[in-house]
């Protein structure tokens, strides 16, 4: 814009002139009048030496004599009129006929002035023809300029991104750029004199007739207003649009004629810029479906459930209707996941979304909550019996193989069902109450569905508080070791004690650990607890060492969960060096369950402990399904007999040929039988006969806290209880 003006503008000048006349006299006295009115004068004597000159210089004027012998003064005024040389001339010549002078001024002269000139008369006809000059010269540069700023804006126009138009005050397009054709297909010619409305989308004409009939200019024209543009669908160079409609963003200025009728001026049309917003468009529509989709199954997520659900709610509790809200998770899918790699884990769950929606109806919504969870809502069915029929179906389908590469899965799932409005009337509600039906299933076995009921509520929120409860028992250091001594069977002699863990509860008194270990292991804080157990296991044979009586060995009892933990050796080692105890000092008790679910990795950590020192025993035997080739496997040195074979002794019943059973194959395996339970003294000696080189049971003492059992072992430094007497 500034070098517009600039040019406009131009850069000021002293005018130069030249004096054409063949009487050198005449030139003189020109040239002295001239210069003393500060001009920059040039003489030419004759028109030859005047066309010389023109040739290598221009001027602004000329004061040209018309009769010169050789070239005259009309050669002179046609040579510049040939030569297209906008140099002003002033005839200074002393010929007046009519026709000459009219010749010279058609040939292209500015003005005449007579011989012998008149001084005043000619510098007033200079300054004249000089301003006259300069108001072209100024025309011109302006013509130029605006040529050049017309040439800009059309550029800019015509590569313009947007489409710009111009329309007239009936709404039809007097204007359109280049951007149109290849935008929506349609030539210009095709759209000129053609009303707007035959490219607007049809749902958007109320919207257009407003923008596209703007009348309003500056701040208050329209701006950014969405719109669809009909894409002309027969050009074929428009190949690579997927849709017959151009999302814009349109801006529009209404136009005046400011020498209309009213003070505004009379409306002439509006014009405007209309961007193609399709990128835009579809980031938004791809954003808005990832807030509402999971991306690995392309279904709905947990926020377009949960706004489903709100709305069949409502739905169904205005048309007191039933509806179903369904809870699924994947039975073993971590197993999957941790064992095939996360690929396969996510092809799996994308079969497995599959086959829902195979068994769903069109109405029903199936939303992935996150990991191997999925929700399922069901409206409008008629009774508890429609949705198990659904689940049953949905059992089935998961249940067939699944191929994933070169994998044959099977898989099965868990499914809480709750029902509105019986199992809760608000979306959170049914939610939870599905959730609570699943785990209900999962706890029972997996590979099924229930329907939600109170009790699960109420054994759930227990859950919950025992939970919550059991991080709070850490804290605050709520846990107690209790000992239970265990004696030689012949002389009555404690040979050892188990730890057994007790929870002083603030509100509920002594909790039983069967009452908080399922717990404690299902949420991992049987860890941490693990732990505490362990060290507070070796303070207390620290104090019977202080106390200098007799070493025996202390069983601590571990979980499965335990087992699993990378650093599970290592912390019982690093404990038993902190409290400078030798392995022999300990003996680990660990269910059938605990080893066999961990067969492989159990093998070589229990390899490491023993080769501690530390003794390992496999509590309630009998109630798993060890096989007899993996125990042999393991370092394992004591076999106990379950408490529940115990109980029933009596000769020539089941449970004591379970018993016999169990002897005869410690005996095989070389393990030491040791039995628990034993209340009675005829439970006593049968055992006694069997080779029972431990017993441990009520009739020899109840688990006591960690001060009672240091009591009873300073009381009787020889080790001997009372019940020696039976033994
Ligand atoms: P367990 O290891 O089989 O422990 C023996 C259980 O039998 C103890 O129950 C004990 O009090 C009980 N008992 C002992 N003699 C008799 C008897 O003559 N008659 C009857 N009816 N019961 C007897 P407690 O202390 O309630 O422990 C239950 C279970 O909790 C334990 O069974 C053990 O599996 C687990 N547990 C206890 N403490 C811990 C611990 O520190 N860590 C882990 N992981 N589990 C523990
Ligand atoms: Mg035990
Ligand atoms: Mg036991």
């Amino acid at each position: 814009m500034n070098e517009i003006r600039t040019m406009m503008q131009g850069q000021p000048h002293k005018p130069k002139i030249l004096i054409v006349d063949d009487d050198a006299a005449m030139l003189a006295s020109l040239r002295m009048l001239l210069k003393a009115n500060g001009h920059d004068v040039e003489p030419a004597q004759g028109g030859s030496k005047a066309l010389e000159l023109l040739r290598d210089q221009s001027y602004d004027l000329m004061l040209l004599d018309l009769q010169m012998p050789g070239v005259n003064g009309h050669e002179v005024l046609r040579h510049l009129k040939q030569n297209g040389i906008d140099t002003k001339v002033i005839v200074v010549s002393g010929e007046t006929s009519f026709s000459s002078v009219k010749d010279a001024l058609v040939d292209g002269a500015y003005d005449f002035v007579r011989k012998p000139y008149d001084a005043g008369e000619l510098l007033t006809t200079i300054n004249n023809a000089l301003q006259s000059r300069n108001l072209e010269q100024q025309h011109k540069s302006l013509g130029l300029a605006l040529e050049e700023s017309e040439k800009l804006h059309r550029y800019i126009v015509n590569n313009s991104p947007d489409i710009v138009y111009v329309l007239d005050n009936k709404g039809c397009f007097t204007f359109v750029n280049d951007r149109i054709e290849n935008l929506l297909g349609y030539s210009r010619e095709d759209l000129l004199g053609q009303h707007f409305s035959t490219l607007v989308h049809e749902e958007d004409l109320v919207e257009a007739n407003y923008v596209f009939n703007e009348r309003r200019t500056g701040a208050r024209a329209s701006k950014d207003v969405e719109l669809r543009l009909k894409i002309n669908s027969e050009s074929k160079s428009i190949r690579y649009f997927d849709t017959h409609v151009l999302p814009i963003s349109l801006h529009s200025v209404g136009m005046y004629n400011p020498n209309g009728l009213d003070e505004k001026g009379e409306f002439i049309g509006t014009y405007g810029c209309a961007r193609d917003i399709t990128d835009r468009k579809r980031n938004e529509e791809l954003i808005n479906y990832q807030a509402y989709h999971d991306l690995l199954t392309s279904l709905p997520n947990r926020a377009l459930f949960e706004d489903r659900l709100q709305l069949a709610t409502a739905h169904a509790r205005r048309y007191k209707e039933m509806l179903a809200v369904m809870y699924l998770d994947v039975d073993r899918f971590k197993l999957v996941n941790d064992s095939l790699g996360h690929a396969v884990g996510d092809k799996l769950l994308q079969v497995v979304a599959e086959r829902i929606m195979g068994c769903l109806r069109a109405e029903d919504t199936l939303a992935r909550f996150g990991g191997d969870e999925f929700t399922l809502l069901l409206p409008q069915i008629h009774k508890k019996e429609d949705a198990a029929a659904v689940v049953k179906k949905i059992l089935e389908s998961i249940r067939a193989p699944i191929q994933i590469e070169e994998h044959e899965l099977f898989t099965s799932a868990s499914i809480g069902v709750a029902m509105f409005p019986q199992s809760g009337e608000t979306m959170e509600t049914l939610v939870k109450s599905a959730d609570i039906a699943m785990y209900h299933v999962k706890s029972n076995g997996k590979d099924g569905y229930q329907f939600f009921s109170e009790e699960m509520n109420d054994t759930y929120t227990c859950h919950l508080a025992v939970e919550r409860d059991l991080h709070r028992a850490l804290e605050d250091n709520q846990f107690e070791v209790f000992f239970q001594p265990k004696v030689n069977p012949n002389n009555c002699q404690i040979v050892g004690m188990e730890a057994l863990i007790r929870w002083r509860h603030p509100e509920k008194g002594l909790v039983m650990p069967n009452d908080f270990i399922p717990m404690a292991e299902q949420t991992k804080l049987i860890v941490p607890i693990g732990d505490w157990v362990l060290r507070a296991t070796c303070e207390e044979i620290c104090r019977w060492r202080e106390q200098g009586l007799p070493k025996i060995k202390v069983s601590i009892n571990i979980s499965a969960v335990q087992i699993e933990q990378e650093d599970f050796v290592k912390k019982i080692v690093e404990t038993l060096d902190e409290y400078d105890l030798a392995g022999d000092n300990i003996e680990v008790e660990i269910t059938e369950y605990g080893l066999m679910k961990n067969r492989e990795n159990a093998i070589q950590k229990l390899r490491k402990l023993s080769a501690r020192g530390i003794t390992i025993a496999i509590d309630d035997f009998g109630t798993g399904y060890s096989s007899l080739s993996y125990l042999q496997k393991f370092p394992v040195n004591t076999l106990k007999i379950d408490r529940s074979f115990v109980k029933d002794i009596e000769p020539d019943t089941r449970d004591t040929c379970i018993v016999d059973a169990i002897a005869s194959m410690a005996k095989g395996l070389r393990l030491h039988m040791v039995a628990e339970g034993v209340e009675t003294v005829s439970q006593l000696n049968y055992l006694k006969g069997l080779g029972c080189v431990e017993v441990q049971g009520f009739l020899f003492g109840r688990p006591a806290s960690a001060q009672a059992t240091l009591e009873l072992m300073t009381d009787r430094p020889d080790g001997r209880l009372e019940s020696c007497l039976l033994c």
